[in-house]
C-alpha cells in the first residue's frame, strides 16, 4: 500500500488516481470518517508524524495551523520524537506556541505510540462499535427475536421478516400495483388474499397454527394475524432454552410452509392436504432442533412436540 499508493506521503494526506484500485479509492473516501473514531496515544513519538496524525484531542496539527505549510519549516517529515526529550516535551519548534498547553497536557509514556479506538471504553477496536458508527440506526424492531435466534433457518427467518413486514408478494398487494386480477387466496380461494388472511385467518392456514399451538401446550383461543400471534410466541417463550428455540421454530417454519404452499399452488398447480404441509413443518423442526446445544427447557412440551401421532 505504502508503495503502490501512498508513494512516501502520510496516509492521511495522499490522494487517490484514476487507475488506482477501487478498493483503495473507498478507503481513501472513508479517512474523514476515520479520523473521527481513532487517535494516536503518545509513548516515545517515534511512529506519530508530527503533523498529520491524530494525536492531540483538538485534532490534527496540519488542520489546527492550517495557515502554515511543514515545508516552510521544512519539518514535513518529523515524528512527534522530535519534540520530546529525556520523556520530556522539548517544543522546540515555535509555530507550536499555540498549542503548547494542548500538547504538554499529554504525557510522555515512554512506551510506543498506540492507536486508540475512540469508540469503546477501553480503546480496542470493536466491530459492534465500528458498525455503529457507519450505520444509521433505526428504532429496534420488537420482534427481532421471533425472527433470529439460534438455530434459525435463514430462509425461514427471512420469509418471516418479509411477512412480519408486510413485504411477501400477496396478491392484494399484486393487485394493488397492476401486477395481477386476482385478489383471492390460493389455500380457500374464498377470501381476500392478505399478509393477514394468509397468516392465519384462512381456515388452512388456521388450522395448522392451530396444530402447532397445540403443540407448544398454548390455549387454542381464535387464531389472530401474524403479528399478534408472533407477540404471543415472544411472551409466553421468554426463557432461553429449548422450548425458546422450539417455539419460534414452529411460526418461522409455519409461515414457511404455507408460504410454499402457496406458491406451489400458483405456480405449479400441486396441493397438499394440511396435514401433510404440518408433517413437514414438524420434520423440518426436529432436523433443525437436533443440533441445539442449548440446556432442555419444558421437558413436557418438548416430548409432547416430539410425539406426533398423525
Ligand atoms: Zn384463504
Amino acid at each position: 500500500m505504502n508503495v503502490r499508493y501512498i508513494r512516501g506521503d502520510n496516509f492521511w494526506e495522499s490522494n487517490t488516481n484514476l487507475l488506482d484500485s477501487g478498493t483503495w479509492k473507498h478507503i481513501s473516501s472513508l479517512k474523514n470518517q476515520a479520523l473521527k473514531c481513532i487517535m494516536k496515544s503518545i509513548g516515545n513519538g517515534e511512529t506519530t508524524s508530527l503533523w498529520f496524525d491524530p494525536w492531540l484531542q483538538e485534532g490534527r496539527i496540519i488542520e489546527l495551523l492550517h495557515y502554515l505549510t511543514p515545508q516552510h519549516t521544512d519539518t514535513t517529515t518529523w515524528t512527534v520524537s522530535r519534540i520530546i526529550q529525556n520523556s520530556q516535551w522539548n517544543i522546540i519548534l515555535p509555530c507550536l506556541n499555540p498549542l503548547i498547553s494542548s500538547i504538554t497536557n499529554i504525557s510522555v509514556s515512554g512506551q510506543k505510540d498506540q492507536w486508540i479506538w475512540l469508540h469503546t471504553g477501553d480503546g480496542d477496536f470493536s466491530f459492534s462499535s465500528a458498525w455503529n458508527q457507519v450505520r444509521t440506526s433505526y428504532d429496534k424492531f420488537e420482534l427481532y427475536n421471533v425472527v433470529w435466534f439460534p438455530n434459525s433457518n435463514p430462509r425461514m427467518s427471512c420469509c418471516m421478516l418479509r411477512s412480519l413486514c408486510n413485504r411477501l408478494a400477496t396478491r392484494d398487494r399484486l393487485f394493488k400495483f397492476g401486477i395481477t386480477s386476482i385478489e383471492v387466496c390460493a389455500l380457500c380461494n374464498s377470501y381476500k388474499e392478505t399478509r393477514d388472511h394468509l397468516f392465519f385467518q384462512c381456515q388452512y392456514s388456521a388450522y395448522i397454527w392451530k396444530l402447532c399451538k397445540l403443540k407448544l401446550q398454548m390455549k387454542i383461543t381464535d387464531v389472530k394475524d401474524l403479528k399478534t400471534e408472533a407477540l404471543e410466541i415472544q411472551q409466553k417463550f421468554k426463557k432461553k432454552d429449548n422450548t425458546y428455540i422450539l417455539a419460534r421454530l414452529a411460526l418461522n417454519a409455519t409461515v414457511w410452509h404455507i408460504w410454499q404452499e402457496r406458491n406451489k399452488r400458483i405456480f405449479h398447480d400441486q396441493k397438499l392436504h394440511k396435514i401433510m404441509v404440518f408433517r413437514r413443518i414438524y420434520e423440518d423442526i426436529n432436523i433443525l432442533l437436533r443440533t441445539c446445544n442449548w440446556k432442555v427447557g419444558n421437558s413436557d412440551i418438548l416430548s409432547n412436540w416430539s410425539y406426533v401421532k398423525l
